[in-house]
């Protein structure tokens, strides 16, 4: 078993249920739909397709939904641009006729100043403001390209007035609540507000619904530890990132997610780019496993792949290829971030020695019984080396959320009244569905019945023999 779990992003090479299988067969842990594209048909067809799917699998497919996001886009013309020409970038309101390039930001004309840039296309134009007239900003362009409509438009440096989240944005968040999603990743989060905004609008769905902040410029950087302390996990969102801020500066800005995530018991997830060329080929460059090795030894929860399973030629082939550099990644140790973890909780405490125990006895599973995740979730957070967490829970939606944590296999138990019928469940639920020899040990982190009514205990139990 893997620690390092995968997240999938759906699109047109994926989203059928032959493919969906297919993925999840290689080892995909979360599926991720992206709001910036399909509609609420389309993505409720996946959904429909991943929840009839798991009722066949031992461990399911949770679903990410990944908003929009307050973006800023080109107009609809088709503009081809030469590097040091002058054009005229115009904001609404648009007048017939004004501007070469048109971008639906109002503020755009005030909110920028000469030197500023403006990024057009992912990044691949760039545009450098030199000057403000009454059609707009005067702009030469440093990176020349065609940029056809509807295009994606970055400000690196400037700070926008954006709404956190958009009306578009609630909307896809209340569908997706009504749909059953597990975890919602927020594009462009700049402050730990937004998160809470958007805690509140889940209402009761908050405490089984994980938020993910996408961070992905500068003032989400210069606010990260906010926002780490705020939300449920972090994205490390590399394709805006390196826009927004120097290329140069992300290698270091996913190491001090990495850092604080691990501080806080946070998730944290490395997206974009993991195997890029895997759109196209069957094989990735070598700097590419390198990347997705280096995001492992740095102990994220998940890597997530983007283009390479949503639209790319080998979708099934990406995963497997994640697999088996993980599989050859996991052995070493890595980073160990965690040993900054913040534990306040005694449960935290218990769990910190139920992993000292395994490792000094080379136990390598840890059982935990738990009705709200948490104990699966303090178990994670330690990070623990070559131990496999098993955590048996009667909540579905408990179920599902664990499936995102790094080390952490979930299987639904009925719980009984008495505890030791639970442990005494779940030790033979796992001889019978993994590879367990009678009489190995396990560390065991589950509640008995006390004097004083319930007590989580840390017990090193046997698989039963037959
Ligand atoms: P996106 O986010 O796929 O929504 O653009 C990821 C990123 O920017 O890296």
């Amino acid at each position: 078993m893997l620690s390092t779990k995968i997240v999938c992003t759906i699109g047109p090479a994926s989203d059928t249920s032959e493919v969906l299988e297919d993925l999840a067969e290689a080892g995909m842990n979360v599926a991720r739909l992206n709001f910036s594209h399909g509609t609420h048909t389309s993505h409720k067809k996946i959904i429909k397709q991943i929840h009839e799917l798991n009722q066949s699998r031992k461990f399911p497919i949770a679903i990410m939904l990944d908003t929009q996001g307050p973006e800023i886009r080109t107009g609809n013309e088709k503009s081809a641009l030469k590097s040091k020409e002058i054009v005229t970038v115009s904001c609404p309101p648009f007048k017939e006729n004004e501007g070469n390039i048109h971008v639906n930001y109002p503020a755009l004309k005030s909110d920028l100043k000469p030197g500023n840039y403006i990024s057009l296309d992912s990044g691949l134009v760039k545009l450098k403001v030199i000057g403000k007239h009454k059609k707009g900003l005067k702009c030469e362009v440093i990176d020349g390209g065609i940029v056809n409509g509807h295009r994606h438009v970055n400000l690196p440096g400037t700070v926008v007035k954006l709404p956190g989240i958009t009306k578009n944005d609630k909307r896809d968040i209340l569908f997706g609540i009504k749909h059953k999603v597990n975890f919602i990743a927020l594009s462009f989060v700049r402050n730990s507000e937004t998160i809470k905004e958007v805690r509140k609008l889940l209402g009761k769905h908050a405490e089984h619904t994980e938020i993910i902040a996408k961070v992905e410029n500068l003032e989400g950087v210069e606010r990260l530890e906010e926002i780490v302390k705020e939300a449920d996990g972090v994205m490390v969102a590399r394709g805006d990132l390196g826009i927004e801020v120097e290329l140069e500066e992300v290698p270091q800005i996913q190491r001090r997610i990495a850092f604080l995530c691990a501080k806080y018991g946070k998730r944290s997830i490395v997206a974009t780019h993991m195997l890029e060329s895997m759109i196209e080929h069957p094989v990735p460059t070598r700097a590419e496993v390198t990347d997705v090795a280096n995001a492992i030894f740095e102990e994220s929860d998940a890597i997530m792949l983007s283009g390479e399973t949503s639209i790319g030629n080998y979708p099934v082939r990406s995963v497997e290829t994640l697999k088996r550099i993980a599989k050859h990644t996991e052995i070493f140790p890595g980073v160990n971030f965690s040993k900054n973890l913040i534990m306040e909780k005694n449960g935290q405490h218990l769990a910190a020695s139920a992993i000292q125990i395994a490792s000094d006895l080379k136990i390598r599973a840890a059982v935990v019984i738990t009705r709200n995740g948490r104990g699966a979730r303090y178990l994670s957070n330690l990070r623990p080396h070559g131990i496999i967490i098993y955590s048996f829970t009667e909540n579905a939606d408990v179920l599902t959320s664990n499936v995102l944590y790094r080390g952490v296999y979930p299987f639904l138990l009925k719980l009984k009244k008495n505890p030791e019928d639970n442990i005494q469940d779940a030790l033979k639920m796992l001889k019978d569905t993994r590879n367990f020899n009678s009489n190995e040990q396990v560390i065991v982190l589950a509640n008995i019945l006390t004097g004083e009514g319930f007590n989580t205990s840390l017990q090193v139990r046997t698989i039963p023999s037959d």
